[in-house]
């Protein structure tokens, strides 16, 4: 399933999406990240799945858009650290990104 961590506001929707079927639970993309926002631990949205997968932490969801910006210089093509880090593609990010940066 699609897990979508952070907030929408009157200036867009800010998410990371991390897709927790294709997940593995290796952690580089928690490693490649700048600014500490992920993790890996347990699926908290599928009680039914064992194995460990990347999510948001907790105290970075309500200030992801500022977070994540330095990950964003503007207009460039280079996917962030997280979506460069993650073998599987199991990351993304929500329009807002998309149309403020002109990328994921
Ligand atoms: S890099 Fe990708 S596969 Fe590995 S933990 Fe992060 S989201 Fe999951
Ligand atoms: S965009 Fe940058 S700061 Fe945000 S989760 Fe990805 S690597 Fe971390």
């Amino acid at each position: 399933m699609k897990a979508f961590f952070g907030f929408k506001d009157g200036s867009g929707d800010w998410f990371v999406i991390i897709d927790t079927d294709r997940c593995s639970g290796c952690g580089k993309c928690a490693e490649a990240c700048p600014s500490n926002v992920l993790q890996v631990g347990e699926d908290e949205y599928d009680p039914f799945n064992e194995e460990p997968v990347a999510s948001v932490r907790e105290e970075e969801r309500k200030k992801i858009r500022y977070s994540c910006a330095p990950c964003q210089p503007g207009y460039g093509e280079t996917p962030t650290p997280c979506i460069t880090a993650c073998e599987p593609g199991a990351i993304s990010h929500s329009e807002g990104w998309k149309l403020m940066y002109g990328r994921q």
